[in-house]
């Protein structure tokens, strides 16, 4: 396995102290009634050298979030193979094949059709894993025309396809990025719009789901909303250059 640079000495005191008072604020704001029992910090790394993913994993860090698939490609080769990956960026068909190929792939967050649910499928199954894939779909809540994620109304049937012909996928939870408008408001609309999503399918179809919503900004207010698991980057790792946004559109 190639070798990664190690962190200085300084970045990894920074990521280690920011990790860890982070970790912190998520086991304050929890929700304490949900169904599970510790929600998970997922820390983004796009962007990011592997030097600083290893800073995290060497304080104890395991679920990391990449939103480009070469790049989430190329540092899982050199990383740990106990980490486990989420793929948080916009999933086109055309890269199932080379996500499948991650055997140390956590999740896909980014489901947002049955046709791609299906190509995950097929792409996982293919790989010859002996575990099902997780997965989230991703919902739009804001109604934007540029937010990935399916409308609210189309849910229930991406999850009684992935759960009726997916085998090889595990349905996980529900996803939401939300708007910039919303994360401003109290409670954020957007994660209510999920959370109530989650209740409607457990009472509908019995499933229990997981929540995955809220950020750097927002992520403690997310956890008092119900969310169990939270994506929390420039709070651990520093800010990221400028050209990037926070949900990429397909090149
Ligand atoms: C980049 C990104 C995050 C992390 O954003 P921060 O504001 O840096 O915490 C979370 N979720 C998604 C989908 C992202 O693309």
């Amino acid at each position: 396995m190639p070798t990664v640079e190690p962190p200085s000495a300084e970045r990894k005191s920074a990521i280690s102290q920011a990790l860890s008072e982070v970790g912190a604020a998520v086991r304050r704001s929890q929700h304490k009634d949900g169904a599970f029992a510790e929600a998970r910090l997922v820390a983004v790394s796009k962007y990011k050298p592997a030097s600083d993913i290893l800073a995290a994993y060497d304080a104890g860090q395991r679920h990391f979030g990449e939103n480009y698939v070469q790049e989430l490609c190329d540092k899982a080769a050199v990383l740990p193979a106990d980490i486990e990956w989420h793929f948080i960026g916009r999933l086109q068909s055309n890269k199932c094949k080379a996500l499948a190929a991650i055997p140390n792939l956590w999740a896909v967050e980014t489901i947002e059709s049955a046709e791609k649910a299906h190509k995950l499928n097929a792409a996982w199954h293919g790989a010859c894993n002996q575990r099902p894939l997780n997965v989230f779909v991703q919902v739009n809540t804001s109604g934007e025309a540029n937010k990935g994620g399916i409308e609210p109304h189309q849910v229930e049937d991406v999850v009684q396809d992935i759960l009726n012909s997916c085998p090889a996928l595990h349905l996980q939870g529900l996803m939401t990025i939300g708007s910039i408008a919303g994360s401003q408001q109290r409670p954020n609309p957007d994660f209510c719009t999920l959370a109530e999503l989650r209740n409607g399918l457990r009472q509908k179809i019995g499933v229990e789901l997981e929540l995955s919503m809220g950020m750097s900004d927002d992520f403690e207010h997310a956890l008092e909303l119900g969310a169990t698991s939270v994506r929390v980057g420039s709070r651990i790792f520093g800010t990221r250059p400028q050209k990037e946004s926070i949900a990429p559109a397909a090149p």
